[in-house]
């Protein structure tokens, strides 16, 4: 069958023997259709070769010659400059590389080659610095007078080949191959898969090759699309074995003890999450909001639902120091009304432990919080209803999944103050139904942001005083590559040290770094969040999450060595409260992306324009560590060019799911076998079928 073809061991292609398998291997490629998905990087425009003399100095060409005579010159120790003079029909041109004496081996007087690189010109002789050349058999038409198909390659392989081999695996084809359905490739106008395959690897024109581009760009996307949806309607299928009762008194009493009202935006997502716990389906939601809009207290009002339907909640933080603060947060509110409830780290001494778990097994205690502590095997829950994760970008996939089966399909509340660009989050959470606060709560002035350099500190240092003889605190956070770097941590420790005895001498400064005990950390921000230390000198520990809302100065030290959302984040860590609040990013940055990441802080305060920011200067690769959130790599698709795509292919495909939920019908055969072929070994993160 047709179909096999493509599916077959890469060695099918007749030029393929175990030796080259191995070499392409290398590149991911395995079958026959591996090799078809191997897209080239660019194409050569050899339609209209010109001579090397015609061209301009400085113009990237291609050029076909003949090889005249071969020079070594030694300018300098260490260095050869290898000449070769070349005829290109028209006149002479020096054909130039650098440390590369073996070319005029491969290149012997009267070959015939296409030299591709950039033309130097000066005093009368035209010259190209070569970055790739090709030997020109004068048979081989895949290779000349076309627009040539450049590849992505290794070492043992070269271009020729390759192109060789692709043509010969085009010539199996034939008409198979194709697994969209007719429908969809009417209606989006896209070139037929073997078309479209053959137009990517040898177009005609470069319109061919575009339109060749966009169907592999969309079908990528609507098959990842597509995963998602059928994962969603999965879910959605499923049958909790829990119920929750209606609002009752326990919620009623928690409300009433706010000191605060919820915000119009908090509301809204409450009940929208109350109609998720209502339903018969687990909820599967992430939560979304900016930093300081008021996530946390969401958090506490549905794991109180959860407990007033004799169900157990727990609530997982990415540090310890922000599970500590959420379990001091929620402690006194929760224990006056009755509700028992625990905090479980990596620091949690053994025997506490042991009675922490045992009243989790037994249902005693109702609301569990903790770190990853909480996904180990020997946590048992009694009854399991409601899984909240808290900064859940910093969670990988599974580690969410772990929580889930703590309990029979608890519901699912996964919050990020990680601004996702709308593009990101449907690409990532697209099994997610998403809610957004959309709001801070009223009387929070925007944070002043300043951008200056390291000669301003003992202004920084005024402010900081300035504001501790107002009663206020700051922070000042050094940059740490990793926390586990030493040289870092220590300068860390002089400078809180240097501080206590000169600049905030009359202040009292603490220090916190990652490395520190779970205790003594806990002191630290204990006695941070009872005003008692005015000067908190952090590494990015504190970047999530914490909330002290006295504190009004956020100064980073080395400010461009931070990502932009990391920036954000550190600034969220003030102007908590109602009091005016000041960030001083100290720096002087040396690229001009750290320039545009601190002329972003200071042009504004909102987190999505920050992360679709982030998202131009950085790619989405990059953004805030997505590489880990199990996003696939995509061979086609570029989410940041690719963006309008990605939403039609993903409306199509929950259109498509609508219509044929369990991928049942005869057109959705061939969909659904493309789609486990691509995602089902890349990782079961998709759980199709
Ligand atoms: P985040 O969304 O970043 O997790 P938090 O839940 O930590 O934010 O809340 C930030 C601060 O705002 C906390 O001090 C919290 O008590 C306060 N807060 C939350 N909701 C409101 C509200 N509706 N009105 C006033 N303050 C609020
Ligand atoms: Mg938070």
């Amino acid at each position: 069958m047709a179909d096999n073809f493509l599916l077959r061991p890469v060695q099918g292609i007749k030029m393929v023997g175990p030796r080259r398998a191995v070499t392409l291997q290398k590149l991911g490629i395995f079958t026959i259709k591996d090799l078809l998905y191997h897209f080239p990087r660019r194409y050569e425009d050899r339609t209209r070769l010109r001579p090397a003399g015609a061209c301009a100095h400085g113009e990237s060409v291609t050029v076909r010659g003949t090889v005249l005579t071969a020079q070594d010159l030694k300018p300098k120790r260490g260095l050869t400059v290898t000449k070769l003079a070349v005829h290109d029909g028209v006149g002479i041109f020096y054909a130039v590389w650098f440390n590369q004496p073996f070319i005029k081996k491969n290149l012997p007087r009267g070959t015939s080659v296409f030299i591709t690189g950039k033309v130097e010109k000066g005093f009368g002789a035209t010259q190209v610095i070569v970055e790739e050349y090709e030997v020109d058999d004068g048979q081989d038409s895949l290779s000349a007078g076309r627009l040539v198909p450049v590849y992505p390659l290794s070492a043992q392989l070269n271009q020729r080949l390759l192109r060789l081999m692709v043509k010969t695996a085009l010539d199996g084809i034939g008409s198979s191959g194709e697994f969209l359905p007719g429908e969809i490739i009417r209606k989006f106008a896209l070139p037929g898969f073997a078309e479209a395959v053959s137009d990517i690897h040898f177009p005609v024109g470069l319109s061919g090759a575009e339109s060749a581009r966009r169907r592999f760009v969309f079908e990528e996307l609507f098959l990842f699309q597509l995963a998602l949806a059928v994962r969603r309607r999965h879910i959605a299928g499923r049958r909790k074995s829990h119920r929750y009762l209606p609002e009752g008194k326990l919620l009623k009493l928690f409300k009433k003890n706010l000191p605060y009202q919820l915000t119009a935006g908090q509301l809204k997502v409450w009940e929208e999450i109350s109609g998720d716990l209502e339903a018969p389906a687990p909820m599967n939601r992430l939560l979304q909001g900016d930093v300081g809009a008021g996530k946390t207290v969401i958090s506490a009002l549905a794991l109180l639902r959860a407990v007033e339907s004799g169900l157990q909640g727990a609530l997982m933080a990415p540090t310890e120091i922000l599970a500590e603060q959420h379990y001091l947060g929620m402690k006194d509110a929760l224990e006056s009304i009755g509700v028992q409830i625990g905090l479980l780290t990596g620091g949690t001494k053994k025997k506490d432990r042991d009675e922490l778990l045992r009243r989790v097994r037994e249902g005693e205690l109702q609301v569990l919080i903790g770190t990853h502590a909480l996904i180990q095997e020997d946590v048992d829950f009694q009854k399991l209803g409601l899984a909240v994760v808290d900064e859940q970008h910093r969670f990988g996939v599974r580690q969410r999944a772990t929580l889930e089966h703590k309990g029979h399909y608890p519901d699912t509340l996964v919050m990020t103050a990680t601004p996702i660009p709308r593009t990101l989050a449907l690409t990532l959470y697209g099994d997610l139904d998403i809610s957004v606060i959309g709001e801070l709560p009223p009387g929070r002035r925007p944070v002043k942001t300043f951008a200056v350099l390291p000669s301003a500190l003992p202004k920084a240092f005024n402010l900081i005083r300035e504001q501790a003889a107002l009663g206020r605190q700051a922070y000042i956070v050094c940059p740490l590559v990793e926390e586990s770097e030493k040289i870092d941590l220590q300068a860390a420790v002089d400078l809180a040290e240097n501080l206590a005895r000169t600049e905030l001498k009359e202040l009292r400064v603490g220090l916190l770094h990652g490395r520190m005990k779970a205790e003594e950390k806990d002191e630290i921000m204990a006695s941070f969040r009872r005003g008692e230390i005015k000067v908190l000198v952090s590494t990015t520990v504190i970047e999530v999450g914490v909330d002290v809302p006295n504190a009004t100065v956020m100064l980073i030290l080395d400010a461009d060595r931070f990502g932009l959302a990391q920036l954000h984040q550190l600034r969220g860590r003030v102007g908590r409260g109602s009091h005016q609040s000041y960030c001083i990013l100290l720096a002087s940055p040396k690229t001009e992306e750290g320039r545009a990441r601190l002329k972003a802080m200071t042009t504004t305060t909102d987190g999505f324009a920050l992360a679709e920011e982030d998202l131009r200067l950085r790619g989405p690769g990059e953004f805030c560590g997505t590489r880990q959130s199990g996003l696939p790599e995509f061979k086609a698709a570029d989410l940041l060019r690719d963006w309008r795509v990605l939403e039609t292919a993903r409306e199509e495909a929950l259109n498509w799911v609508k219509q044929d939920p369990l991928l049942k019908k005869a057109e959705s055969q061939a969909l659904l076998s493309e789609m486990k072929e691509r995602f089902g070994a890349a990782g079961n993160f998709i759980g199709v079928g």
